[in-house]
């Protein structure tokens, strides 16, 4: 391509960074204004115009979609020569780094990865041999310690316990950690970055080689670099080489898992010439979307500033839909992607984001009745989760004992000491005699072949399972679920993981009850017992194929995974207080603006139209809750808004120029209630209000008190006081 062509379709901030003489730059904008495009065109151009070649060039993305986005979009514009450009992940680069110099980083040749899971069976195992307890010593706790340390660069002797017993143990668990991995030959992620950064750190021959034969160093996302990905950047780009960084403050939403926002100051302390380019003009969206989310995030303190517009159309207004419930919600965005799809064709155009995982599953059901298909990026769809599985592993245990499957599957989980040897003995058993698992189980303990442990294990096993099925014989589908989970002990070891994951993974098992709680048995089960037909369906459902990334399917995931991406329809579900903001990070002001931030990626995704959604109430992790619509919505202009009833469609700022939840008929108004609010009464103490009819004297109102349940009250009596 003629090297105008690469500076042709762009602005003059944009041309500015892109046909820079080398040097070291920080171009920071807000979303939308073409950061990943100047970076993609500023790659042509070095090697077009400034003749480097793709040898001599690094680019950094923050997810392996990113990379490989980036890599053909610059093969498009040079016509194919990418081929040795290091194109990648923080994690793939250093990876690669330490293949090729496996020997100065003191790793055996054949060194192995180890995933998170394998992570946490190693160190589930390593406190064991300590003699340590696991409750006080959570494996989760210590993997959550050891890859936080690794973040922040340090080994254990560099880390000082300052003669906290707990911290002195946890330092221990790692040192011992860390030795297992090193004679077996093992990285954990966390491993990878900071090794890569000791490659370069004690081999400065090897560190002045990649400093002269990377000359440019461009990066993505900058904003959520971590403290050890910033110290690796930084020794490779202190030689003679270049840094470009792009990134928006704005967007920073990984803080809770290391990610520093400070690190964009950090480079312009550690690098004085480096010019800073600032990208104004929005591409994406349309100016309905792009004012309501500048307006959002100018509720954040201490922000780099940043203004963004758009010579694009006002576009359509931001569509507010109050769900009935969550189920309501979910219909009505399998609607909308409906008349979409009708109208303009594209599937894969509409993006439906939510905060948490376990939101996906009612959707998911909308989706599959409908049937439209859908792919999930970056998690598994709800039934194919691994504590979903266990728990229905269970379930089907209890259900019928001659599921071999579900036996293999939670015979050692928890873990009950039944190990790999008694279980071969089982099911060679099993095999020879050609019964089940379960059947030889009983039987080789009746010829009591086992020594005292391992019988004493199996037995208890046993007895767990016909325990349950007692329990729960006469208990609708929903509580013998509920049941299952707590008592199996698969609650309580998902609890003891900590963390986000561990978090997340309680909340998808309250959300199977709810799943059992909604399953409504369809007529060709009618012959089946309510737990055979739900199985049934949990099981059809995890085996319907993952939409290929390339059919055309609604695309499904995160906030979080939804960065730097693009959809012209985008649906942000659940965007209520107590799920978005979540209750903690509501608490705290420093977790709120993140989770401001994070709503701010969400929104500015949309390149047409947005639809904001929120359910009056809400079933999730097997209880109801009436939530409030979220402050984030409260905080966009009203002009940018309308309010969307399934039969009418009325825009409705108040008086005070902003958007309430005036969610009802007008009728509802002149008594100053709204669905939603929160009311307080006398005697039932604090609720929410749910619903209202009649009119005048005459008016009843329904109210969901926090502590005395759901009430109809006459609305003259009630004397309730908004709050
Ligand atoms: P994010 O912060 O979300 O990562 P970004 O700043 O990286 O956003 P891009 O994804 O690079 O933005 O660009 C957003 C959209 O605008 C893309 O579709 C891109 O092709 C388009 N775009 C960027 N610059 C221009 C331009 N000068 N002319 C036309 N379209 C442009
Ligand atoms: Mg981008």
């Amino acid at each position: 391509m003629e090297p105008e062509l690469l500076i042709d379709g762009l602005n003059d901030k944009q041309r500015a960074a892109v046909a820079a003489p080398q040097s070291s730059k920080l171009i920071l904008a807000g979303a939308g204004s073409g950061k990943t495009r100047v970076l993609v065109h500023r790659i042509a151009w070095l090697m077009q115009v400034e003749h480097c070649s793709a040898h001599s060039i690094m680019a950094v993305t923050f997810t392996n979609k990113a990379a490989k986005e980036m890599r053909g979009r610059v093969e498009e514009l040079l016509g194919g020569r990418a081929g040795s450009m290091w194109i990648g992940t923080f994690h793939g680069l250093a990876h690669r780094l330490l293949r090729t110099h496996y020997q100065d980083a003191k790793l055996p040749e054949d060194f192995q990865v180890l995933d998170s899971d394998d992570q946490f069976r190693l160190l589930k195992r390593i406190i064991k041999a300590l003699n340590l307890d696991e409750k006080a010593f959570p494996p989760k706790q210590a993997q959550w310690f050891i890859n936080g340390k690794k973040d922040e660069g340090l080994r254990p002797q560099h880390i000082d316990s300052f003669g906290d017993p707990i911290e002195a143990t946890f330092l221990n668990i790692y040192q011992a950690y860390q030795d297992a991995c090193d004679r077996a030959g093992l990285v954990d992620f966390a491993e990878i970055l900071l090794r890569a950064h000791e490659l370069f750190l004690n081999n400065p021959y090897i560190l002045e080689h990649y400093q002269k034969r990377f000359r440019n160093v461009l990066v993505d996302e900058f904003q959520d670099t971590n403290n050890i990905q910033y110290a690796w950047l930084r020794l490779l780009t202190s030689g003679d080489n270049f840094m470009m960084i792009v990134g928006d403050d704005d967007q920073s939403i990984y803080g809770w898992r290391g990610a520093k926002i400070e690190n964009i100051q950090r480079f312009l302390n550690d690098n004085p010439g480096a010019e800073t380019i600032r990208l104004e003009q929005n591409y994406r969206s349309t100016a309905n979307i792009l004012s309501a989310s500048n307006q959002l995030i100018a509720n954040n303190s201490e922000r780099m500033g940043k203004e963004l517009w758009t010579e694009g159309d006002k576009g359509d207004l931001i569509s507010l839909y109050a769900g009935f419930n969550e189920v309501d919600e979910a219909r009505f965005v399998v609607g909308r992607i409906k008349e979409w799809r009708d109208e303009h064709g594209d599937l894969s155009d509409c993006a439906i984001l939510y905060r948490n995982n376990a939101q996906s599953r009612v959707i998911e059901e909308a989706l599959m009745q409908a049937p439209l298909p859908y792919r999930i990026y970056g998690g598994l769809r709800f039934f194919e989760r691994q504590e979903i599985k266990d728990a229905l592993a269970y379930m089907r245990i209890v259900n019928s004992r001659l599921d071999d499957a579900a036996f293999e599957r939670i015979i050692n989980t928890p873990t009950r000491g039944i190990g790999d040897k008694t279980l071969g003995v089982v099911r060679s058993a099993a095999r020879s005699r050609g019964q089940t698992l379960w059947q030889t189980t009983l039987q080789l303990l009746e010829e009591k072949v086992f020594a005292g442990r391992a019988s004493g294990a199996l037995s208890n096993f046993i007895a767990l399972v016909t325990e349950l099925e007692q329990n729960v014989i006469d208990l609708p589908l929903h509580e013998k679920i509920d049941w299952v989970i707590l008592h199996s002990g698969l609650q309580s070891m998902y609890l003891a993981e900590k963390g986000e994951k561990s978090k997340a993974r309680i909340e998808n098992l309250e959300e199977l009850v709810t799943a059992a709680k909604q399953f409504e048995k369809p007529e060709e089960a009618e012959e089946m017992s309510d737990l055979t037909a739900f199985l049934t369906h949990a099981a059809l459902e995890a085996g319907e194929q993952q939409a290929d990334e390339f059919d055309d399917a609604v695309q499904m995931m995160t906030m979080h995974s939804a960065k730097g991406l693009e959809f012209p329809l985008v649906f942000l579900v659940g965007v209520e207080e107590g799920m978005f903001p979540s209750q903690q990070s509501a608490e705290e002001p420093g977790r709120l603006e993140e989770e401001r931030r994070l709503c701010y990626v969400g929104m500015t995704r949309a390149m047409k139209k947005l639809y904001m959604c929120y359910a009056e109430s809400r079933r999730l992790y097997g209880q109801e809750k009436f939530h409030r619509p979220s402050r984030f919505i409260k905080e966009l202009p009203a002009d940018c808004l309308e309010e969307v009833r399934l039969k009418t469609q009325v825009s409705r700022p108040t008086m005070h120029g902003r958007f309430s939840n005036a969610a009802v008929s007008e009728s509802f108004e002149s008594t100053g209630f709204s669905l939603g609010q929160r009311v307080m009464h006398t005697k039932f103490g604090e609720g929410t209000v749910l619903n209202y009819e009649g009119s005048g004297d005459h008016s009843r109102i329904q109210v969901h008190f926090d502590d005395a349940g759901t009430k109809w009250l006459i609305t003259a009596y009630a004397r309730l006081q908004q709050i």
